[in-house]
């Protein structure tokens, strides 16, 4: 038992510094500043390499209650007729407990988002991420999964037969869920790395969707990466192999 319990801890502290690793990793690739919590708003629309700085802190600064609500008072909400500027695209999930702006300290006019549940997506989802990036001019594409994911948990079941179009949802991420099966992990271990396998597969899919994401991927025009969000802690963690692979850093390593 005693044996059992050592291992146990063992493989959390190994999951956890494994963990604090890769957002060093990150940290280092993106030139993160440890006391910095701002990044300018233009240089985010401009280079997606600094949307990405600039979600990271948003993300520091409300893990840590420092969120300063930026770009969201009445007159920010009624004056935008003359358009639209948002510096990154989210896919996430539809789950009332992980609203975009709030949880990275973002504005009116900052993030164009897609939701749905599991943050499965279908072609007017890619009608959506395609329209940012060709019209909008929006660089960076974030596909953000969660914590005790709904969605996830009901693929991970298995369901026979899944009411009306939940089907839909369960059949998409059921490659992710098979995998983290295939893992023998306890139960909780096991949904949060379907969350991972979800996500990761939803970048790979985005990156090499025909023709407008794979052409602007490949060309580094346009940034796909993926991450996940901690319920509890409130912090936002980027996937490393999604970072380390993106044009810019792929052969820093
Ligand atoms: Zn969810």
């Amino acid at each position: 038992m005693k044996k059992l319990f050592k291992i146990i801890v063992a493989s959390i502290f190994l999951f956890s510094s494994s963990n604090l690793f890769a957002q060093d990793t990150i940290a280092k690739l993106l030139n993160l500043e440890e006391d910095q919590y701002f990044a300018d708003r233009d240089s985010a629309y401009l280079d997606p390499y600094y949307g990405l700085k600039k979600l990271i802190y948003g993300n520091k600064r409300f893990a840590e209650n420092k969120s300063i609500n930026p770009r969201q008072t009445d007159a920010d909400l009624k004056n935008n007729e003359l358009g639209q500027k948002p510096f990154a695209t989210i896919i996430g999930c539809a789950d009332s407990r992980v609203p975009n702006e709030i949880i990275f300290d973002q504005g009116v006019g900052d993030l164009f988002i897609t939701r749905t549940a599991g943050q499965v997506m279908a072609e007017a989802s890619y009608g959506t991420i395609e329209y940012a990036t060709e019209v909008l001019n929006t660089h960076l594409i974030v596909v953000l999964g969660h914590e005790s994911c709904g969605a996830v948990q009901a693929a991970m079941k298995l369901p026979e037969n899944p009411p009306g179009h939940v089907v839909t949802l369960i059949n998409s991420i059921k490659p992710a869920s098979l995998k983290a099966k295939s893992a023998n992990l306890p139960e909780d271990e096991s949904l949060n790395l379907a969350v991972k396998e979800n996500v990761l597969e939803q970048v790979e899919l985005l990156r090499e969707l025909e023709p407008v994401l794979s052409r602007g991927f490949e060309s580094g025009r346009i940034l796909i990466v993926g991450a996940v969000y901690n319920l509890h802690t409130g912090k936002v963690e980027f996937l490393e192999e999604t970072i380390t692979s993106l044009p810019k850093f792929k052969n820093s390593k």
